[in-house]
C-alpha cells in the first residue's frame, strides 16, 4: 500500500456546496441563500464605514511602537464588555480570561481543544439542529457531541419543554452550547424568561454554558438586547465560556477575528487558564494576524466609531427585518394556503422556511434560487429586487 491510499475524500460541507453550484450557474438572475453572510440591498458584500474609519486611524499607528501584548489584552477586554456590558463587575475585577480567536470557528474549537484537556471525559450537548461545523469542530476534538431538543417542526418554534426536560435529564456538569441570539440555522431564540428558566435549571444541574455568538446584533438590532442571555446567567452566577465573531456584525469574515473568553472564580484561575489557552493556541497556529486584532479593538475602543458601528448593525439588521415582512406579505398575496407567519416571527439572519428538500431541489433546478437541503433561507440575500421572484418561486414549489 502507498503513503495516503487510505484517505477517501471527506463528505462535502452543505453550505460550501450549496456556494459552488450557484457560482457554477450561468442565469443571470440566479439568487444565493445559502451564505450567512450579510449582503446590501444591491446584493453586494457590505464593509462597514466603522471599518474604513478603524483602518483610516490604524493606518497612521506605527506597528513598531506598538505593545503588542497589551493590545491583545485590551482588545480580550473589550470583547468581554461586549458580551457582558461596560460596567459588568467580570471586567471590573478582571475575571475572565481571554484571548483572541481564530474568528467564531477558532473560538469554539479552541475551547474544544481546552474542554478535552481538562475535562477529557465530558461530553458536549448541541441544540438539533445547530450549525453544522459544531459536530465536526468537538468531533475533532474528540468530545463526544450529544443533541438537545431546540426546534419544533410544528410550531416553526422552540420546543421549549423538551429543551428543558433534555437540560433536566443530562448528568450534573454537563458542557452545554447555546446560540445567545439569532440561532443558525432556525432563527428561533428563547425569550428573556425562558432563558431565565433555562439560567435556573443550568444552575440545579451545575452545567457548563457555552454561548457561540456569531450574530450578536442581528436578532434586534441592539447589541445589549442581543446580549440578554449572557446578561442573565452572569447574574445568576455561572462561569460562562463565550466565543465571538465579528465575521458578520462588522463585516470582516475575511480577517478571521474572534475572541475565545471563559470567567473565572480567582485573578489566580485567570492566569492560569489564560496560560493554557494562550499554549493551546500557539500550538496549533501561532497567533491570529495582529492586524484584524487593531482593527476590532479600534472599533470597540473609539467611542466615535462604536457609536457608528452601533448604528450601522441597526441598518443592516432593520434591511433583513424589512426583507422578512416583505417576503411574508408577497407570498400572503399570492392567495398561497400555508401559513407563512415564522418568516417574521423567527429573527436574525436566517428563516427555518419548513420547504422540504425536495421543494429546495426544485427551487434551485427551475428558479436558479440555491439554499441548504434543510429549507434554511439566509435572509441577507433577500432584496427588493428579487424578493418577488422568489415569493412566486416558492408559492409555485408549496402550491
Ligand atoms: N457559530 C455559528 C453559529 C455560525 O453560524 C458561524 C458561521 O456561520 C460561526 C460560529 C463561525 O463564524 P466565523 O465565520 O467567525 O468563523
Amino acid at each position: 500500500r502507498g503513503w495516503w491510499d487510505h484517505v477517501r475524500p471527506a463528505p462535502k460541507d452543505p453550505i460550501f456546496s450549496v456556494n459552488e453550484a450557484f457560482l457554477a450557474d450561468p442565469f443571470p438572475h440566479k439568487i444565493n441563500l445559502g451564505m450567512g453572510t450579510y449582503r446590501d440591498h444591491d446584493g453586494k458584500p457590505f464593509i462597514p464605514q466603522c471599518v474604513r474609519d478603524a483602518e483610516t486611524k490604524i493606518r497612521r499607528c506605527k506597528l513598531e511602537e506598538l505593545n503588542t501584548s497589551a493590545v491583545r489584552s485590551k482588545f480580550a477586554e473589550e470583547c468581554v464588555k461586549l458580551a457582558y456590558g461596560n460596567d459588568s463587575s467580570v471586567v471590573r475585577d478582571g475575571l475572565f480570561a481571554g484571548i483572541p480567536a481564530l474568528s467564531g470557528t477558532g473560538a469554539c474549537r479552541l475551547f474544544a481543544e481546552f474542554q478535552r484537556h481538562f475535562y477529557p471525559d465530558s461530553q458536549m450537548y448541541l441544540p438539533d439542529p445547530t450549525w453544522s461545523n459544531h459536530h465536526n469542530i468537538w468531533k475533532q476534538a474528540e468530545i463526544p457531541v450529544k443533541t438537545f431538543h431546540y426546534y419544533n417542526p410544528d410550531t416553526k418554534g422552540l420546543d421549549f419543554a423538551a429543551l428543558l426536560n433534555d437540560v433536566k435529564n443530562a448528568p450534573d456538569c454537563s458542557f452545554f452550547l447555546l446560540h445567545p441570539c439569532a440561532h443558525n440555522p432556525t432563527g428561533v431564540d428563547p425569550t428573556e424568561e425562558q432563558w431565565r428558566e433555562i439560567s435556573y435549571q443550568f444552575k440545579v444541574k451545575n452545567h457548563f454554558p457555552f454561548f457561540d455568538m456569531a450574530y450578536q446584533g442581528f436578532s434586534s438590532g441592539d447589541l445589549d438586547k442581543d446580549a440578554t442571555a449572557l446578561r442573565i446567567f452572569l447574574e445568576d452566577g455561572h462561569l460562562i465560556g463565550c466565543a465571538q465573531s465579528f465575521a458578520k456584525n462588522m463585516g470582516l469574515s475575511e480577517h478571521k477575528v474572534g475572541c475565545l473568553s471563559v470567567l473565572c472564580q480567582s485573578i489566580k484561575q485567570v492566569a492560569a487558564l489564560k496560560s493554557q489557552l494562550q499554549l493551546m493556541s500557539q500550538a496549533m497556529y501561532s497567533s491570529i494576524p495582529f492586524h484584524s486584532i487593531l482593527l476590532v479593538t479600534m472599533i470597540l475602543s473609539n467611542p466615535e466609531i462604536e457609536a457608528l458601528w452601533r448604528k450601522e448593525i441597526k441598518v443592516m439588521a432593520k434591511r433583513i427585518q424589512t426583507m422578512r415582512t416583505t417576503l411574508r406579505h408577497c407570498l400572503e398575496n399570492l392567495d398561497s394556503s400555508f401559513n407563512w407567519e415564522h418568516i417574521t416571527s423567527q429573527v436574525g439572519m436566517f428563516c427555518f422556511s419548513g420547504l422540504a428538500p425536495d421543494q429546495v431541489k426544485q427551487l434551485e433546478k427551475m428558479f436558479h434560487i440555491y439554499m441548504t437541503p434543510d429549507g434554511r433561507i439566509s435572509m441577507a440575500g433577500v432584496t427588493t429586487s428579487n424578493v418577488d421572484y422568489l415569493a412566486n418561486a416558492i408559492h409555485h414549489v408549496t402550491r
